[in-house]
């Protein structure tokens, strides 16, 4: 039989790497719960029209969406990103407002498979709607910002720059679309720029940077309300002395973004992919999704990224072994089995070995284990009601009566 291999673009994360993985989502959880966020399920897959009404105009949508037709005949895509399935969960069931949301969870994107790039990447994220208050803009700048520092990053550059609303935008795109007009631009956005201008001044290629060196910036162009928004966030972060750099070619790919956008870069990894995250302010999203006007704000984090510019800075490392007693048995395993039990119900991490090793292998398995504590059981000591107590680390052993195990263990661990 051939052997079957993951999907094309994924990849399975196994122990012991993926104790990283949990230890991130669990600090991850801590932070942003700590500010009154709680988890969100939704589903991986949603009615592709979720997608296409806010994303209409974008690579993500256009070429890279993961979809297909269900047996039912349903336009299905697999997300390709965090924030349209929360708002969509949001105009669906209208929690009270503010809804404050975080989740934990996989994206898709059908791409040529190339290094670094997957088709299912996971992202933590969240999503905070109801007010457009400039004060909800800072402290979910601050949260991201905080996951960085809390996993241990000391090298993240917070990018910010503001995109207006309707009312201030259009007028800078057509000022925009008047500059470019007379730019020599790369092959791709020669063609493209009339339809979305913003594109432009995020792309990477030469001939497009340099055409945009001194194109206008849209803060230059902020109606009054925008401008006052955007003075009150920067005021903020100031406060809560959180550095960043203005940067006005920052514009998301996505087209229901207004106001506040913002980016963390990792300055460990290579700039054409040192995005840990990003996010923004989308106060059209509800709308667009078919709900009453909600302003909102979020933002995402890639784990894989994390975990990379978390290599490159050498912190935040794979956590060690969890097992704190390994159970040696050569009478049968029937005590292995009970002790296992015991000490598990009483919050010891314990394990043994099966296939009635000998007491030789079974100490190699305990030392792999990473366990500081070997609890033996021979026939000696079963015969005498006892179990020997070895620490693995320091190297003495006692022997305990087998109904005071338990207490013997919790006392050797403390
Ligand atoms: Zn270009
Ligand atoms: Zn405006």
């Amino acid at each position: 039989m051939a052997e079957l291999r993951a999907p094309v673009g994924t990849r399975d994360v196994l122990p012991p790497e993926s104790g990283r993985w949990e230890r991130l989502v669990g600090l991850f959880a801590g932070v942003v719960e700590r500010a009154g966020y709680g988890l969100v399920l939704s589903p991986m897959f949603e009615d592709v029209a979720v997608f296409e009404r806010v994303g209409e105009g974008t690579d993500v949508v256009r070429k890279e969406m993961y979809e297909f037709e269900d047996k039912g005949g349903r336009r299905i895509a697999l997300r390709p990103e965090g924030t349209a399935s929360v708002v969509r969960a949001y105009v669906q069931h209208r929690p009270t407002p503010p809804f404050k949301a975080w989740y934990a969870a996989p994206n898709f994107r059908y791409e040529r498979p190339q290094a670094g790039r997957f088709r299912q990447h996971h992202q933590l994220g969240v999503e905070a709607l109801g007010t457009d208050d400039a004060d909800l803009d800072v402290e979910v700048v601050a949260l991201a910002w905080s996951v960085c520092t809390a996993v241990g990053l000391s090298r993240v550059t917070l990018l910010l720059n503001s995109l207006g609303d309707d009312v201030c935008r259009p007028a800078y795109l057509d000022l925009l679309r008047a500059f470019l007009r007379g730019a020599v631009l790369c092959d791709e956005h020669a063609g493209s720029f009339e339809q979305n201008p913003l594109r432009v001044l995020d792309c990477k290629r030469e001939a497009c940077r340099s055409a945009t060196a001194d194109a206008p910036r849209l803060v230059d162009h902020l109606c009054e309300p925008c401008a006052g928004h955007f003075a009150r966030v920067r005021a903020g972060l100031d406060g809560l002395g959180i550095g960043y750099r203005l940067e006005p070619r920052l514009v998301r790919g996505l087209d229901y973004y207004t106001r506040t956008t913002f980016e963390l870069a990792a300055e460990a990894l290579e700039s054409a992919q040192n995005a840990v995250g990003g996010g923004g302010r989308y106060d059209k999203l509800a709308e667009a999704l078919g709900g009453p006007p909600t302003p909102g704000i979020g933002f995402g984090l890639g784990i894989e990224r994390l975990l990379l510019a978390a290599d490159a800075e050498d912190v935040f490392p794979t956590p060690g072994p969890r097992i704190d007693v390994f159970v040696i048995d050569t009478t049968g395993g029937a005590e292995a089995l009970a002790l296992t039990h015991e000490l598990r119900a009483a919050g010891v991490a314990a394990d043994r070995s099966f296939d009635g090793r000998s007491m030789k292998s079974q100490f190699k398995s305990a030392d792999r284990s990473g366990a500081r504590l070997a609890l033996v059981v021979g026939e000696q000591e079963a015969a005498s009601g006892t179990v020997t107590l070895r620490d693995l680390r320091a190297g003495g052993q006692e022997t305990v009566d087998r109904h005071d195990v338990v207490d013997h263990v919790r006392k050797a661990l403390s």
